[in-house]
């Protein structure tokens, strides 16, 4: 007479089939089904949460996780995952809290593992161990490259792809501190377009985000490696300049201005598009970034009132 089969041998039939235990023999199988107990969550409820000390690891047998990692804007989704996959692992490794949060999405299904049991069956088995390295690895690896992909998206404007006024507010903090105290010299040019609103009016905004990308590429395209150009406002960039005195700021700004106005725009007619410049240089106004921001600002609106499409310096 054939056996219905029990809860224990099902979950080890289960088990077998899960990637991650693939190269684990019955006997070691049948250790690992006997370890573990069956949860169950409903849609939304946090499974691990981060923070929390960890102390199992869960595999998922039925539905869907989100994995979500804190950032700025709220919570981030890292990853998702479904029958088959396995988290939890890195708090019992490396004995910290719980470095995410993973919530389940539809109706979950999972097998638990605690601790202790974990951390025995690793010692046990060095295909496992090997193997969980590959994937832990793995996941590492990309996070990694998703979080820093994070926060240079909150320093980056999405238009032009320029580093963006935050990131320009930090450099001029970190540079005027290099400044201070190894006595090294930079410059900043701010370069605003020239009656930009009346090109939007006239073109349509469209046009005007063609005009805005387009710049950001000239800047970046005819600066020095070194320079860094920022977009930090509508139609406002700056520039960074290490290792760059008054006179050579001067000549830079000039020269952006000449290339942007002989280049031709990325429009079907004929457009002169001219923009206006300020600069002012570290230590000569200062090691204030307030008072050096304001020295080029200052500059830039005598440009502004003296003609445009000219660069200014600090009045002496
Ligand atoms: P000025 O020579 O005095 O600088 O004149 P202006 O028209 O450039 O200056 P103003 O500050 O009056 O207007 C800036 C215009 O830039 C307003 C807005 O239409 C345009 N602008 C700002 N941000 C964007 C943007 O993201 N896309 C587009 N298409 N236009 C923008
Ligand atoms: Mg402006
Ligand atoms: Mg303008």
């Amino acid at each position: 007479m054939q056996q219905a089969p029990t809860a224990m041998s099902m979950r080890s039939e289960y088990l077998k089939r899960v990637p991650l235990l693939r190269e684990l023999n019955d006997q070691e199988i049948g250790k690992l089904a006997g370890r573990t107990r069956e949860e169950v969550f409903m849609p939304g409820a946090p499974i691990v949460e981060i923070g929390e000390p960890g102390d199992c690891l869960y595999i998922l047998l039925d539905g869907n996780v989100q994995v979500l990692y804190p950032a700025r804007s709220g919570e981030f989704e890292l990853a998702r995952m479904g029958p088959g996959d396995f988290f939890g692992e890195m708090a019992l490794l490396n004995n910290q809290p719980r470095s995410a949060t993973v919530r389940a999405l539809k109706p979950v299904r999972a097998l638990a593992l605690d601790k202790a049991d974990f951390r025995e069956i690793i010692a046990e088995s060095p295909t496992l161990a090997l193997k969980l390295l590959e994937v832990m690895s793995q996941r590492i690896r990309y996070a990694d490259e998703q979080i820093s992909g994070l926060s240079d998206k909150a320093l980056r404007d999405p238009l032009t792809s320029l580093l963006n006024r935050r990131a320009f507010h930090e450099r001029l903090i970190e540079e005027c501190e290099r400044s201070r105290r190894y006595g090294e010299h930079f410059s900043l040019i701010l370069l605003d377009l020239d009656r930009f609103k009346s090109i939007n009016d006239t073109f349509g905004h469209d046009a005007g985000d063609a005009i805005l990308v387009w710049v950001g590429r000239m800047l970046t395209d005819h600066t020095r490696v070194a320079d860094t150009p920022f977009r930090i406002g509508g139609e406002e960039f700056a520039i960074i300049a290490p290792a760059t005195g008054m006179g050579v700021a001067h000549t830079v700004a000039q020269r952006l201005l000449d290339t942007l106005a002989e280049a031709k725009p990325p429009l079907e007619v004929q457009l002169r598009l001219t923009a206006s410049a300020g600069f002012a240089a570290c230590p000569d106004n200062g090691f204030q970034t307030d008072a050096l921001f304001r020295a080029a600002d200052q500059a830039l609106i005598r440009a502004k009132q003296t003609g445009r499409s000219r660069a200014c310096g600090p009045e002496n």
